[in-house]
């Protein structure tokens, strides 16, 4: 058994202006850590199409629950492949998949980097059941009965490693390093404009806690399965180029997955080669979900310059996500989704 925390560690993440932010902020990491030490039973969600983010917060709690004696279950909606390149990390083949697990009362539900529970596909929990919203998502409405949220973190694997920290939990290598995979890649491996100092402080923590830092980038940037690269050559062949260049758009239908051989995981970060173009403030991937007769369009939006604000655009189409990043699924098909961001990336430039 660990023994209990003697001391709360403050927050030492990020830099605050706001002091009674700051002091509310600090109380809620506390009181999550002290809860976590806590838990009977747990259930952790993160959203569906998970990234690095999503899956490094999922291994990691799951890993702490592990070695505090707290039984966990994982849930990702859907039912595609997580992306291989994170198939590393502990923990992952338990993830339970399809419709959420049933919870009873006196469980807790830990969400990770959900900015919207139309993304958990699980709203409704029966009474008794506490719901902890752990996000750095700028728009997440809040929609746990303990909400803590702190768009300034670089990932949500950040925020968690101050609970983790707070509640004096140890950080074994792998757990260090399932968070230091949510760092890296949602920095854009400490390039992004959300690497923060403390970013990078908390890598250098990580790396002394354990983390092999060449074998992650091994596992997550050269071990790329062929399809993912065939996927590549498919979304550059349908690029377009618009608005003098200012928007770069490109779509993957499901013709195009198969011909690559690729799953919807394979997807995952190739908006970033769409992105790196010379002379790009707009880059847009859509993906195309047929199953059946049904047809959705997944949008990824990425600004390079925060010029536009991509979430407030894809909350137009129900979605949302950061300033610089953002996303959202329709009905609409590929056509209609491109004219439209066309002229709201027009009008906004
Ligand atoms: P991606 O384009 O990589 O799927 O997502 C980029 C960012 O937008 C991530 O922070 C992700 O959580 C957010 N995002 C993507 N799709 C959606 C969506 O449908 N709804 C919301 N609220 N956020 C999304
Ligand atoms: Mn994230």
């Amino acid at each position: 058994m660990i023994p209990a925390p003697e001391r709360h560690a403050a927050p030492d993440f990020h830099v605050e202006t706001d002091t009674a932010a700051h002091d509310r902020r600090a109380t809620l990491v506390v009181e999550i850590a002290g809860r976590l030490r806590a838990e009977k039973q747990v259930l952790a969600i993160s959203h569906e199409a998970p990234d690095g983010d999503a899956l490094g917060c999922l291994s990691a709690f799951a890993l702490v629950c592990d070695r505090l004696g707290v039984a966990c279950t994982l849930y990702i909606p859907g039912e595609s492949r997580f992306p291989p390149e994170y198939l590393f990390l502990p923990g992952l083949d338990g993830v339970v998949r399809g419709e959420a697990p049933s919870v009873g009362p006196g469980v807790s539900v830990y969400f990770f980097d959900c900015a919207s529970l139309l993304r958990t596909n699980s709203g409704e929990f029966p009474p008794g059941v506490t719901r902890i919203n752990i996000d750095h998502h700028q728009d997440n409405p809040g929609y746990g009965d303990i909400n803590l949220i702190d768009p300034s973190a670089p990932s949500t694997t950040a925020i968690l490693y101050e609970v983790l920290k707070a509640g004096d939990i140890p950080i074994d290598a792998q757990v260090a390093t399932a968070l230091y995979v949510g760092l890296v890649t949602d920095t854009g491996r400490f390039q992004y404009s959300n690497t923060t100092p403390g970013a990078h402080r908390m890598a250098a923590e990580l790396q002394e806690a354990g983390v092999d830092v060449a074998s992650v980038y091994r596992h997550i940037y050269e071990s790329t399965p062929l399809p993912k690269l065939l996927l590549l050559e498919q979304a550059l062949g349908n690029l377009e180029v618009r608005l003098g260049g200012a928007l770069v758009v490109s779509w993957l239908r499901n013709e195009d997955f198969e011909r690559a051989g690729a799953d919807e995981g394979h997807a995952e970060g190739l908006i970033d080669t769409l992105r790196r173009i010379h002379g790009v403030r707009v880059a847009v991937l859509l993906r195309e979900r047929r199953r059946g007769e049904l047809v959705e369009t997944k949008a990824s939006l990425r600004s390079t310059d925060g010029a536009l604000d991509v979430a407030t655009l894809a909350n137009e189409k129900g979605g949302g996500g950061h300033v610089r990043a953002a996303g959202f699924t329709t009905a609409e098909d590929i056509p209609t989704v491109l004219a439209w961001i066309e002229r709201r990336v027009e009008a906004s430039l």
